[in-house]
């Protein structure tokens, strides 16, 4: 089912790739006009050109999500080129394994800086477009690590931990302005960066209820509903979108 988001600027960051390409796809179809911010230009690019291909309308910028300069920049374009942002979802990240004896400071730091500082820094510079509209949406990505545990995370699911917390205190604190805050934390889904992963795969799939890994597209259709019209009673919560992996209830 599509639905129509009226047209409004969607940014998705990191959309290069993976489940912000699809988040970025499905949001176009329901008729958001996209902006794909990520480091990956190439990969940025060629996910503007399928939304185009397709009759939507996306622009791809260049910018590294954890830099403060390049989010403004980002910022800027995306209102001359399409206007004032209304959703924003923060998917960029990355996802290291190392086990926790071995991981040196400056990588926790990086991993802090994109996964948690970095949806800090890009919500605060587009939140003011939302609250000046008194309409806004804001999707963060999680992760089931954070509900379940992850061996060898310790930096990312920390990382990913901060971010639930952040989602459930801005969802409070702009409960009444008209903008929700919400997350989705994927299970185990199909893309470039858990075929990166020192991860069975195959062996893993075969543990979960559904007996079949997540695809990209069971991401975007939660993100399509929690920008929708519909789910505008929804702020602070979790679509677990995970195969039944995890049925806790955060
Ligand atoms: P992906 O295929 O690696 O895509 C992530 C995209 O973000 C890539 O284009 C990447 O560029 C970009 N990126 C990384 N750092 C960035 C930065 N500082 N600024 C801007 N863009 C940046 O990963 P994915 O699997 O789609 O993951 C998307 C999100 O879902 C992540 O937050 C991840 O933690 C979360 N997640 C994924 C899974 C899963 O099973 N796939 C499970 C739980 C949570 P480069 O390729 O150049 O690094």
């Amino acid at each position: 089912m599509t639905r129509s988001l009226s047209g409004r600027v969607a940014v998705v960051t990191g959309a290069g790739s993976g489940i912000g390409r699809a988040i970025a796809k499905r949001l176009a179809e329901d008729t958001a006009k996209i902006a794909i911010w990520d480091i990956n230009f190439a990969g940025a690019e060629e996910t503007a050109q399928m939304i185009r291909d397709a009759g939507g309308t996306a622009i791809a910028i260049n910018a590294d999500c954890s830099d403060k300069a390049a989010i403004q920049a980002a910022a800027a374009q995306t209102r001359k080129e399409l206007g004032k942002i209304a959703i924003l979802v923060n998917n960029a990240g990355i996802a290291p394994f190392t086990p926790f004896l071995e991981i040196e400071d400056d990588l926790f730091d990086k991993v802090i800086r994109i996964n948690l500082r970095g949806p800090y820094l890009v919500t605060k510079e587009v939140l003011p477009d939302m609250l000046e509209a008194g309409w806004g949406r804001v999707i963060n990505i999680t992760s089931s690590s954070v509900q379940s545990g992850s061996f060898g995370q310790g930096h990312y699911v920390s990382s990913k931990g901060g971010l639930v917390g952040m989602t459930k205190a801005l969802a409070l604190e702009f409960a009444a302005s008209g903008v929700t805050v919400n997350m989705i934390p994927p299970g185990f889904i199909d893309t470039p960066m858990l075929r990166g992963a020192p991860v069975d795969v195959d062996a893993f799939t075969k543990t979960l209820p559904m007996k079949r890994i997540g695809q990209p597209e069971d991401i975007a259709a939660a993100a399509a509903y929690l920008a929708s019209e519909e789910a505008s009673y929804i702020t602070g919560q979790t679509i677990s979108t995970n195969g039944g992996r995890y049925m806790g209830s955060h």
